[in-house]
């Protein structure tokens, strides 16, 4: 039987964002060539796999507030970082957020100790990849940093932003990815609500949103299609062409070369995109 088309969100927002981009890394796969190491990604790398580790264990049951935040030398990404200074900036900003996010954790145990409280949710899944079938050649694929379950039965989906202050109910709403995971969560678990949240590591600040059944319908159609028209693409025809994602892609120097060229041929400049 031929191998199923696997589309997940990253592969999804490539394409959308840029069909050159997703010919360079998934087509002609030179991404190892062109990808570059950077803090931002180091960073909430090594978050995630510190909160992964804290509610593998048990969270605030088990795990102290040293213990966590010890934890984070064990998993630190340390490529990336421009220098010592800066890197040092970074791990002590990670302390500090899992410091105030264990903090929290036992306010909200405490908060559910009260008497008529609802007890507190517990973690059911973490870093956790479901798949499902979109049609028989398509399937839809996400890996969810986090499901917890609630006394009610409801899951929630909780994905972390290591960067951001802030964030909004409309931002959960709109997000392909925290889409998608409600689509696969709900696929697997069909009887229980699920819904998404986004957490601000930085600030401890969440928003979330829920899809109704006609969303998640209308949502996976659009993957599948999306799917099939990379599914079948001429992937040859596909050519970079310049667009506002240009200046932060690691793929602009071969880019910028393929338009060199392409500008002395046709006798014209070529685009400078700064960084
Ligand atoms: S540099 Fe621009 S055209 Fe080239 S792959 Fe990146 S986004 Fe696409």
């Amino acid at each position: 039987m031929a191998r199923k088309f696997v589309i997940s969100p990253t592969k999804l927002r490539t394409y959308l964002l840029c069909p050159a981009k997703y010919r360079l890394e998934y087509i002609d796969k030179l991404g190892r060539f062109y990808h570059r190491a950077r803090a931002g990604y180091a960073f909430g790398h090594s978050l995630h796999r510190a909160l992964d580790a804290f509610h593998n264990a048990g969270g605030t049951e088990t795990v102290t507030a040293e213990d966590l935040t010890a934890s984070l030398e064990t998993v630190w990404v340390a490529k990336g970082y421009t220098d010592t200074e800066q890197e040092t900036a970074f791990r002590e900003e990670g302390v500090r957020i899992l410091q105030e996010y264990h903090a929290a954790s036992v306010a909200a145990r405490s908060a559910a100790a009260e008497p008529e409280a609802p007890p507190p949710p517990t973690t059911l899944w973490t870093e956790k990849t479901l798949r499902m079938d979109l049609s028989p050649e398509i399937a839809l694929s996400g890996r969810i940093d986090r499901v917890d379950e609630h006394a009610d039965g409801s899951l929630e989906i909780v994905d972390y932003k290591s960067g951001r202050d802030t964030v909004n109910n409309e931002e959960v709403k709109d997000s392909l990815a925290l889409s998608i995971y409600q689509i696969l969560v709900k696929q697997k678990m069909p009887d229980r609500r699920v819904f998404a949240t986004l957490v601000a590591l930085r600030t401890g600040a969440r928003a979330s949103a829920e899809l109704d059944e006609t969303e998640r319908a209308e949502i996976a159609a659009a993957c599948h299609d999306t799917g099939e028209e990379i599914r079948n693409r001429d992937w040859e025809s596909v050519l970079p062409v310049v667009n506002d994602h240009c200046p932060y892609c690691d793929f602009l120097p071969h880019c910028s070369r393929f338009w060199r060229k392409q500008a002395r041929e046709q006798g014209v400049p070529p685009p400078d995109i700064a960084r």
